[in-house]
């Protein structure tokens, strides 16, 4: 199978520094919520939530993580390089109509891979029949997120299939919350309930070969009863509680700033708009810089006008519309801007006006979308 090595183009000049010590702090935090035997599992989809996929791989892997869990089976492909202890899980269940050449791709690499239909088994226990290749389940039991799991019924058969066939390995069996970061926990509580049952039924907890696991960050902070045999976190790892939260039984740290150069420093007179639109026009001489960053970076459009950035200690507000891959900021303030100097556009601190869920809050959106839609050829610095 051909290994996609990312050829990218990366821009050094914007920096997403990547603070390891955080990222290992919010590890050692988060496991700290669990029992000692609880396995943990990275979520690194998504180019690691913006972070970088190899920089977080390369500070885990020596780490106390037993799984990488990715979205899709290209990203498995990029991350088996780069580890040797821990196992992969891929998240994006096999369909029939999954090439061949994936399924065998997944055998050879020891891949673990979601399972959900009855019609995936059949389709791989033919591909694999007659061979000595045996392929890793972990079952995605529907419990109410109403997305690609398997009713609880149906995971019954499935499940048998599973271990009746020489070719596939019950590796697994999980679920998914659907409103774990909620206040309101009733209708997460009740997905446990239905999960719980089925694995009761089953009789799938004295097996000691299969994980058994539901939690993503929001239930491994808030719902001890839902660890199980091993926990998926992905927000909380990178420092962010998937909402804001007032009194967090861990602390933990963000793990990234972003920053980015000045490149020009210009006088705008009194009355003189700037940007696309004219939306915006300073009411006094104004001392504008050019940052090289815009919307295609993953700064986004919504934030012209509205949100600040930090040179140095100092606030300074996006003045204008944010461009395709340039914004201005207003320096009248601060007495000593010079060409080159970096500013802080996005930082690593919970309360911080250019914090994420300052952000995320500007974009009517949540703290994920900021934070994935930081562009892959951003350098990513790691400390
Ligand atoms: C993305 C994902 C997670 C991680 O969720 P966080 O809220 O980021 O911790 C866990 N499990 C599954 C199945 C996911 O898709």
């Amino acid at each position: 199978m051909k290994l996609y090595p990312l050829q990218q183009l990366t821009r050094p000049d914007l920096q997403s520094h990547i603070y390891s010590k955080a990222l290992l702090g919010n590890l050692a935090a988060l496991k700290s919520l669990c029992a000692p035997h609880t396995k943990f599992c990275a979520v690194i989809k998504a180019n690691a939530y913006g972070h970088g996929i190899t920089e977080v791989v390369n500070i885990l892997k020596d780490a106390d993580v037993d799984f990488f869990a990715v979205a899709s089976f290209y990203e498995a492909l990029h991350v088996v390089g780069l580890i040797d202890r821990q196992s992969i899980l891929i998240l994006e269940p096999i369909v029939p109509h999954c090439p061949p050449d994936r399924i065998f791709a997944c055998v050879n690499h020891r891949l673990h891979c979601v399972m959900a239909t009855l019609h995936a088994h059949e389709y791989v226990a033919g591909l694999l029949d007659g061979s000595d290749n045996i392929l890793d389940i972990h079952v995605n039991v529907e419990s109410g997120m109403g997305r690609c799991g398997i009713d609880p019924d149906c995971a019954v058969e499935l499940i048998k299939r599973i271990d009746d066939c020489p070719n596939t390995r019950l590796a697994g069996v999980y679920t998914h919350f659907a409103t774990a970061d909620e206040e309101d926990l009733s209708y997460a509580r009740r997905q446990l309930d239905t999960f719980n049952a089925f694995l009761a039924d089953t009789g799938l907890p004295d097996r000691t070969d299969v994980i058994i696991h539901s939690a993503n960050s929001a239930a491994t902070i808030k719902m001890p009863r839902a660890h199980f045999d091993m926990v998926r976190c992905g927000i909380s790892l990178y420092g962010y509680y998937s909402r804001p939260m007032t009194d967090p039984p861990v602390t933990l740290q963000p793990v990234m700033k972003l920053q980015a150069p000045i490149v020009q420093i210009k006088h705008i007179g009194a009355g003189c708009p700037v940007s696309y639109g004219c939306s915006f026009t300073p009411t006094r001489n104004t001392t504008a810089a050019i940052v090289p960053l815009g919307y295609a970076d993953g700064y986004w459009r919504c934030f012209s006008n509205k949100a600040v950035m930090k040179l140095g200690e100092r606030l300074v507000g996006v003045i204008g519309r944010v461009c395709m891959d340039q914004l201005i900021i207003d320096v009248t303030d601060v007495p000593d801007v010079s060409l080159g100097q970096m500013v802080t556009v996005i930082d690593n601190s919970h309360d911080s006006p250019c914090g994420v869920y300052k952000l995320a809050e500007l974009a009517d959106s949540i703290c994920y979308e900021i934070l994935t839609c930081i562009h892959a050829h951003v350098n990513r610095i790691v400390h």
